[in-house]
């Protein structure tokens, strides 16, 4: 998946993104889902990430670009990674964005950066975001495609996490600086896979929903950093932070669970 197949360590990550965006749908539906769990993830998430390189889906979508901007034909690399970016679209389809919540080192260590006590800066323009994100979506494809530019490395999370001192190292120290403040800016305005994992988790079956327990107080929608909590929201910029449910006062007014048909 994503060329893993030349790299086990690669392997690895991904089969601990896929199987734990699983088991956590799974403990989420069943309200076993905590908070503790969720730290732990984070914790293990980013440990990954500077171990292993992985599950760094965004560097390998941009390697996967490459490959056919070159023009290589659908071998083994490209096959696995077009298969691998579907099945992730299919999960967020099917359970929403766990992989972006805590499951990508390069989520998780600004949403480290963002659990800082420190006041915060909210930004809730979530349409203007994601057209932005989108817009970059498209110059990364064009970028590579028409003049072999791979636009992703100058944010620099990948010297980062290879632990190469770089020009891109510091930008990236710069995004996590900023993550202390505004919630996630790299998943938000520029991650290409937060793009396309928000179109699949348009439609989620599962997904945070309020219940008729709902007292209507707005404390969920006041802690959502991502303006996601209100009850018409589709939740496809919902990163499942649990910061809506911490704050409901009523049990059972949200919940994890299935499309109301
Ligand atoms: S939006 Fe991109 S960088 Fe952020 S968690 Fe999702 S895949 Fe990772
Ligand atoms: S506060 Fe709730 S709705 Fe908002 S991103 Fe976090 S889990 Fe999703």
């Amino acid at each position: 998946m994503f060329g893993a197949n030349s790299n086990p360590l690669l392997l690895i990550g991904v089969v601990y993104a896929v199987t734990i965006s699983i088991v956590s749908a799974y403990l989420w539906a069943g309200g076993q889902f905590s908070a503790r769990i969720r730290h732990l993830l984070i914790i293990i998430t980013i440990i990954f990430g500077f171990a292993t390189f992985s599950p760094m889906i965004p560097h390998q979508f941009q390697g996967l670009v490459e490959h056919l901007a070159e023009g290589q034909r659908i071998g083994t690399i490209l096959f696995s990674g077009i298969i691998g970016l579907g099945i992730l679209t299919l999960l967020a389809a099917l359970f929403g964005r766990h992989f972006c919540g805590y499951l990508c080192p390069i989520g998780a260590v600004q949403e480290a950066a963002y659990t800082i006590p420190t006041k915060k800066i909210p930004v809730q323009q979530k349409g203007i975001l994601s057209a932005i994100r989108g817009l970059f979506l498209v110059a990364m494809i064009g970028g590579a495609f028409l003049f072999g530019i791979e636009l992703l490395d100058y944010f620099g999370f990948s010297d980062f996490f290879k632990l190469t001192l770089s020009a891109g190292t510091l930008v990236f120290i710069v995004i996590l600086l900023t993550s202390i403040l505004i919630y996630r800016p790299f998943c938000r305005i520029v991650c290409p896979v937060g793009a396309i994992l928000q179109i699949g988790a348009f439609p989620a079956i599962y997904k945070i929903r309020r219940t008729d327990a709902c007292i209507e107080c707005g404390k969920c929608e006041r802690a959502c950093p991502t303006n996601e909590a209100k009850a018409e929201d589709s939740k496809s910029e919902c990163y499942l932070c649990r910061r809506c449910i911490e704050v409901c006062p009523k049990d059972g007014a949200l919940v994890y669970g299935r499309k109301k048909v």
